[in-house]
């Protein structure tokens, strides 16, 4: 199986790029087909109480696309969730595009 923490970050790095790649005025197919794609990816995530966890998180946070401030914003909450079910840290979220698209290492 693999390893659930490196896995983690990698999809986080994988995720939280995307988000900062996303178009400002994203087209309605590609809004659509980021939501489908976020739902495969919760049905696919290779950590098997991690998937089920984050598919009931999206149920209730329905995934927010409709333009990349929005988009990294919901992914933000979205780790967050994460952290505090693992008892991390929370991470502020309107540090999100520094972290993640305007650059800061860590
Ligand atoms: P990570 O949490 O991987 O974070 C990497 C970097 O992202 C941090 O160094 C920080 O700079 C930045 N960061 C932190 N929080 C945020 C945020 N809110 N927004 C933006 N950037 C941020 N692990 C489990 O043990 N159980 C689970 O149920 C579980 N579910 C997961 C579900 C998903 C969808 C994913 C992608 C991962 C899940 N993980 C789970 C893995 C877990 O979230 C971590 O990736 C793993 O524990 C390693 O944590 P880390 O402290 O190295 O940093």
């Amino acid at each position: 199986p693999p390893d659930v923490a490196q896995l983690g970050r990698s999809s986080w790095t994988l995720l939280h790029s995307i988000t900062a790649t996303y178009p400002e005025s994203p087209s309605p197919s590609l809004q659509t087909e980021t939501s489908a794609f976020l739902r495969t990816f919760g049905k696919l995530y290779p950590c098997w109480v991690c998937a089920e966890d984050f598919q009931d998180w999206m149920k209730v946070n329905t995934p927010r696309v409709s333009s990349r401030s929005e988009f990294g914003q919901w992914m933000c909450e979205a780790h967050n969730a994460v952290n505090l079910k693992l008892g991390k840290k929370e991470f502020d979220c309107n540090k999100w595009e520094e972290r993640w698209r305007t650059g800061w290492k860590d």
